[in-house]
């Protein structure tokens, strides 16, 4: 796995003696965050046993923006079905491609979870071009309408905003779109005899209200494709738990998802209150030299706040569901002492970028063999 270096061959048959003793006698699973076909493939290289996170935020960037901008900002139901429909065979391909590459692995799909502000123009250029336009006597229609939209839904915190199933709900066909997506495409590589095995995952769930209605729409589109599949899918439908009140109602939860995923950015950015995208964290590393803080907490895991809420929603969450499949996609998830971590509160798997997999088997195997 030395992409393209030559490496000694002594060292290579060390490597893997050492990862087969750590796979024999690791419990917990290791899988990879992945969203492009390349990314799935190389995982799957270093030994991935699925896809733990594949966000789909990425794949609405770029030339589908402007799709996003117009679902975003139609004004009627017309025009958002024009975008959706543009939409979904653009994502019909993307899951086949990911389903090609995991064949026979689970992959967790995440619905959309985009912070508005990557998709909306920002607001001050957008301010400053329409003023300019006005200015020499040539106002653009189109403009004016997006300034409007994007005031509108201007936030402070995009990342504390209307993300996740938030969006999803305020956008009538938008999570049905991905759902049916992944599902036909689910189904056209089953009747290719190959095993997809999708896994629908909802993000930043903080009510079970919210679950109930997502749910509701992606079973009724997976019905409606079965009947016009002719086909049987194998899928499961869960949710991200990655705000402090999903973890306390993880009980309630649990009743109606498959499986839970601990989004451990998002759940650290809440339980301590720091951003992740602004530096103030970084201003406390004096706190972490002086010991007021304990733990660094966005490079390892905070087991006593955050990994507090990850035993306790587990259990909770078990205690409704005994199977509940329980794993974490926070970058978390690569780091060796949190693995230990997830490890001994029985964690299914942990999911983490491609690059990081062979050491979380390792260490994932050394968690056990510590213990013996
Ligand atoms: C998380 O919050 O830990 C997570 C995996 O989701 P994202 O980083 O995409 O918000
Ligand atoms: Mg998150």
């Amino acid at each position: 796995h030395f992409e393209g270096e030559k490496v000694d061959d002594d060292l290579v048959s060390a490597v893997a003696r050492i990862m087969a003793h750590a796979d024999g006698a690791r419990r917990l699973r290791v899988r990879a965050n992945a969203d492009t076909p390349e990314d799935a493939a190389r995982a799957r290289r270093f030994g991935a046993q699925g896809i733990g996170l594949c966000r789909t935020e990425h794949m609405f960037l770029g030339d589908r923006r402007e799709l996003v901008e117009t679902l975003i900002v139609a004004e009627n139901e017309d025009d958002q079905r024009v975008a959706l429909d543009a939409l979904l065979p653009l994502q019909r391909q993307d899951f086949t491609e990911i389903f090609e590459a995991m064949d026979g692995l689970p992959v967790t799909i995440r619905l959309i979870d985009p912070p508005l502000h990557e998709f909306l123009p920002d607001l001050t250029e957008l301010s400053v071009k329409v003023a300019l336009a006005e200015e020499r006597g040539e106002p653009d229609e189109h403009d004016l309408v997006l300034l409007r939209h994007v005031r509108r839904l201007h936030e402070q915190n995009p990342m504390l905003g209307l993300r996740g199933v938030r969006l999803g709900i305020q956008i009538p066909g938008l999570f049905q779109m991905q759902a049916r997506a992944i599902l036909e495409a689910a189904a056209d590589r089953a009747a290719l005899g190959m095993r997809p095995l999708p896994e629908i995952m909802i993000p930043l769930v903080a009510s079970v209200r919210e679950l109930e209605i997502v749910k509701a729409d992606i079973l009724a589109v997976a019905a409606e494709v079965e009947r016009s599949r002719g086909v049987t899918l194998e899928y499961s439908v869960g949710t991200m738990i990655e705000l402090p009140r999903a973890a306390f109602l993880a009980d309630r939860i649990a009743a109606e998802a498959e499986f839970f995923s601990f989004g451990t950015n998002d759940l650290t950015q809440m339980a301590w209150g720091f951003s992740r995208d602004d530096v103030e964290a970084a201003f406390f590393s004096r706190y972490f030299e002086h010991g007021i803080f304990d733990v660094s907490p966005f490079e390892s895991l905070d087991t006593r706040g955050v990994g507090g809420m990850v035993e306790m929603g587990t259990r909770k969450g078990r205690e409704v569901r005994p199977d509940l499949k329980v794993g974490v996609c926070g970058e978390h998830g690569g780091d060796p002492r949190s693995i230990h971590f997830f490890d001994e509160v029985g964690l299914n798997y942990v999911s983490c970028s491609p690059f990081r997999v062979p050491v979380a088997r390792l260490e994932a195997g050394r968690s056990v063999l510590k213990r013996r």
